[in-house]
């Protein structure tokens, strides 16, 4: 199946969707956002990653910063931080380039690795994009992160294959019947960036006035 261009979804969301079903809902069918210390840093690193699109060559890597990507087949765009084509015996061919280069995309994210694979997940999803758009494979790519100023190696297996297609199937699904699922309090809930605008304690009370009668009845203490 492949899906119409107007239907597309954000790439990047897989990695709210990873985070919290409702928190990507809130931002991508509800176009609700809020900036915290922590999504303006990393929206200033990503912008430092790909002032727009355009490459460079060091050594036998050519580096292209801010490359559009996108996948009829899992109906996604977006854009990879860095794509490196390394010179390599396999691969594919660039124009005005010698050689054959085998491809290697590098997602940035501000702070340093997770317990999660959220960020694992969105670069194997850039990856599969390029497999698709440049007909090769890609077996490996990495997640830099600012805070480490360390790259993290991450192998597309399978099974992450896999789960990126089942999150992007999921993503539509929702998308199309335009619901946001209910809240799931969490220990993630402590770090989104959405939680004011979610209430996620007041989901969480019985009742809208059970969370009323609490909180005044903290006041009176
Ligand atoms: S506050 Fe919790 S339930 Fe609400 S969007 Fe964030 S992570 Fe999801």
């Amino acid at each position: 199946m492949e899906y119409r261009e107007e239907d597309y979804l954000m790439l990047s969301g897989i990695q709210h969707f990873a985070f919290c079903r409702r928190q990507w809902a809130l931002i991508h069918i509800e176009q609700q956002w809020q900036e915290n210390e922590h999504t303006v840093q990393g929206e200033l690193l990503h912008r430092r990653a790909h002032d727009g699109y355009h490459s460079e060559s060091r050594n036998e890597v050519i580096i292209s910063r801010g490359m559009p990507v996108y996948s009829r087949s899992m109906g996604v765009s977006g854009v990879c931080d860095i794509v490196e084509f390394q010179k390599a015996e396999e691969g594919i061919s660039l124009h005005g380039h010698k050689g054959l280069y085998r491809v290697y995309p590098v997602e940035y994210k501000k702070g340093s690795p997770k317990d999660t694979d959220m960020d694992i997940l969105q670069l194997a999803a850039q990856a599969m994009c390029l497999e698709e758009m440049l007909m090769t494979q890609i077996e490996e790519g990495a997640v830099y992160y600012g805070e480490t100023r360390r790259r993290t190696r991450a192998v597309f297996t399978e099974e992450l294959r896999s789960r990126v297609r089942i999150c992007f199937e999921e993503m539509h699904q929702l998308y199309k019947r335009r619901y946001t699922p209910k809240v799931k309090w969490s220990k993630s809930c402590n770090a989104c960036s959405l939680r004011d605008i979610c209430l996620p304690k007041l989901g969480k009370a019985s009742t809208v006035e059970h969370y009323i009668e609490k909180i005044i009845g903290e006041d009176t203490e």
